[in-house]
């Protein structure tokens, strides 16, 4: 093995450890590295490098799109940001779609939007729990998740349900 070639695999191998441990793929690729061209090689790096730059401007929070659907992101253990969307049964990772959102197809939900998809949907647009309680349902949103997620006290959070509601 050429120096340069060991010096790729050692880029390509440390970018691979990069991905988060439950990526499927991440075993896979440091497991086929060793009998990888400098060519491949230089081709895994870029796509590796894009992989872990995609997201990287995108923040934690509560992301909507078309008013309808509700993604959230959060940093994962290994650092990077993962995407999941809100469905029918709860919550799905959609590991992709961070970087739809680095695009701005889908934007930052301000509270508001967050609490109509609650009123609309009878479930926290944060957790994607059932509104159960008094407090949540006259919210539209779960005011544990309202604080951690957007910073806001209850009655600050009761103000602007208020005004979601048109009262
Ligand atoms: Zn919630």
């Amino acid at each position: 093995m050429t120096a340069a070639l060991a010096g790729l695999a050692d880029q390509a191998r440390e970018l691979a450890l990069d991905l988060p441990e439950e990526n499927r793929e991440r075993a896979r690729i440091l497991s086929q590295i060793p009998g990888k061209s400098e060519q491949q090689l230089q081709m895994l790096i870029r796509g590796l490098r894009a992989r872990k730059n995609s997201g990287a401007g995108v923040r934690e929070g509560i992301y909507v799109y078309e008013g309808r659907h509700v993604y959230r992101v959060h940093r994962d253990p290994a650092g990077g940001m993962q995407a999941q969307w809100l469905g029918g049964n709860g919550w799905v990772d959609r590991p992709g779609a961070v970087a739809s959102l680095e695009e701005n197809r889908v934007r930052r939900a301000p509270l508001e939007d967050v609490i109509a998809f609650g009123f609309r949907d009878g479930r926290c647009g944060c957790c994607g729990e059932r509104l159960d309680t008094v407090e949540s349902m006259s919210a539209g949103i779960d005011p544990g998740c309202a604080r951690r997620w957007f910073g806001v006290t209850p009655g600050r959070l009761r103000t602007v349900a208020l005004r979601e509601l048109g009262a």
